[in-house]
């Protein structure tokens, strides 16, 4: 719905006929011109969903005619609710049953009373108006402005089931306010609805993807779809978004655990299923939600998906010096992964250093790597060389950024990465290539 004028699309190969049209209508709406079928479709492409208010459409057009146009807006979910307008000439009845029964709002008969075409226009673009508000209306919450319970509801399902055809991870946060009762027994109720739509405000600002979908659950409970989404990533949003809140600064007198407006967080990711549910993923949100209340809330649950590795012998690609880096690397990780699990009071490894150490490793052991694979005449160096660039740009930011345990947390992700997606899948890959070479030298 445009705010200003509305727009309307004249598609109409009758150059006369168009122009007239668009001089008349010129006065109180944006104009759009087209003489064909494929070009109207074209240029409907290319505007928001809601842009376009009503679309003029002449009957007879060469190649695509006007019914197969209607025909085809009126099959896609984003087009099928805008009004057409058909144009016909006259003594052409049968024309116009065909374009209402396939859907148009009405049609005008040519040569045309001016008029009345202008008054046909502004009555169906009212009433579109008056069907979009009420449309807005039901999917909104008017407290916070997001979507209600029952739009979420509609795109857990349609995110589930895309999610699984594309088998792509699905992540689920419950959010809840911590001591909002005592916030609205302190301030007054109306305070309290302002204090949600700051926090949901908030919330929403941490989730910027296009795909991502920020909801309220009820209450003083919010919910955030995340599609394609893992449970480490999540994580990391969720603890943007408690930084959030941080941020905000809103004064609570009422809460036992901060000055201001915390919340709690439960997370939950999966791989969607035939056989779960999309209601599994929110229970285990929802129990995670619960255990973050009884952490002593102003936290996410789960903390971390990070465990530490254990180093093994299947680990090992089969040459000495190698096998000795990828130790190390192994150690690193873990070491990362117990400062990120310590609790404030315990005392903190030097993180910085080990950061810095961690750089200096990665360049020495990618270089040696390179080197002793490049001696051998390693057939598929150029994707080793391509996959340590990779590595080193995105380890790069980490080496001059500065740091906070989310940082760590990301950095353990990425270095978890390089190991389970390089180490033990394209070294293991060179590990044969050695083995090949070594027993042709005996
Ligand atoms: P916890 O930390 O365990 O979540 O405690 P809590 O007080 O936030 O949770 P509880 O479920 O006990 O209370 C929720 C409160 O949220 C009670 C209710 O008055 C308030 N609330 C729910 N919806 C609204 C609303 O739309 N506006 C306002 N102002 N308050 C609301
Ligand atoms: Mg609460
Ligand atoms: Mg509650
Ligand atoms: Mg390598």
């Amino acid at each position: 719905m445009s705010i200003e004028q509305p727009t309307v699309l004249i598609v109409e190969d009758d150059l006369e006929i168009r122009e007239l049209l668009s001089a008349l209508l010129q006065e109180g709406y944006q104009v759009i011109t087209t003489s064909n079928g494929e070009e109207a479709l074209e240029r409907i492409d290319n505007l928001e969903p809601d842009e376009l208010d009503l679309i003029l459409l002449d009957v007879m057009m060469p190649q695509m005619d006007g019914f197969e146009l209607l025909h085809r807006l009126r099959d896609n979910f984003r087009t099928e609710t805008i009004p057409v307008v058909f144009l016909t000439a006259l003594n052409e009845d049968e024309q116009r049953k065909r374009g209402l029964k396939l859907g148009a709002i009405d049609y005008i008969v040519k040569p045309f009373d001016a008029e009345v075409l202008l008054l046909k226009v502004h009555n169906h673009i009212q009433q579109k108006h008056h069907q979009d508000r009420l449309h807005q209306m039901s999917m909104i919450d008017v407290v916070t402005n997001l979507y209600n319970r029952r739009q979420f509801d509609i795109r857990l399902g349609e995110e589930w089931n895309r999610c699984m055809r594309n088998e792509r991870e699905l992540a689920l946060l419950m959010i809840d306010i911590d001591y909002f009762k005592r916030y609205n027994d302190a301030y007054g109720h109306t305070v309290g609805d302002n204090c949600l739509a700051k926090v949901a405000n908030g919330i929403q600002s941490v989730f910027m993807r296009s795909s991502d979908f920020v909801a309220r659950y009820g209450g003083e409970e919010f919910v955030v779809l995340l599609p394609e989404t893992n449970l480490e990533q999540a994580i990391q949003l969720a603890n943007q978004a408690l930084k959030k809140m941080d941020e905000l600064d809103i004064p609570n007198v009422g809460s036992k655990i901060s000055p201001h407006i915390t919340v709690s967080i439960g997370i939950a990711a999966t791989l969607p299923e035939t056989k779960t549910s999309e209601i599994e993923l929110v229970v285990a949100a929802d129990k995670r939600l619960y255990q973050a209340k009884e952490r002593g809330r102003g936290c996410v649950m789960p903390t971390r998906h990070l465990s530490t590795i254990q180093w093994s012998d299947n680990f090992s690609v089969g040459h000495p010096v190698m096998d000795d880096h990828h130790k190390r690397l192994v150690g690193y990780i873990n070491e990362l992964i117990k400062f990120i699990g310590q609790k404030d009071g315990e005392a903190q490894p030097d993180v910085m250093a080990l950061i810095t150490k961690i750089n200096s490793f990665a360049d020495m052991h990618f270089e040696a790597e390179e080197s002793l694979l490049s001696s051998l005449d390693y057939p598929s160096l150029p994707s080793q060389l391509s996959a340590h660039r990779q590595y080193r740009e995105l380890l790069s930011p980490f080496f001059s950024e500065a740091r906070n345990s989310i940082i760590v947390e990301e950095l353990v992700t990425l270095l978890r990465d390089w190991w389970e997606n390089h180490i033990l899948v394209d070294d293991m890959v060179y590990k044969e290539y050695l083995i090949k070479v070594d027993q042709q030298l005996n």
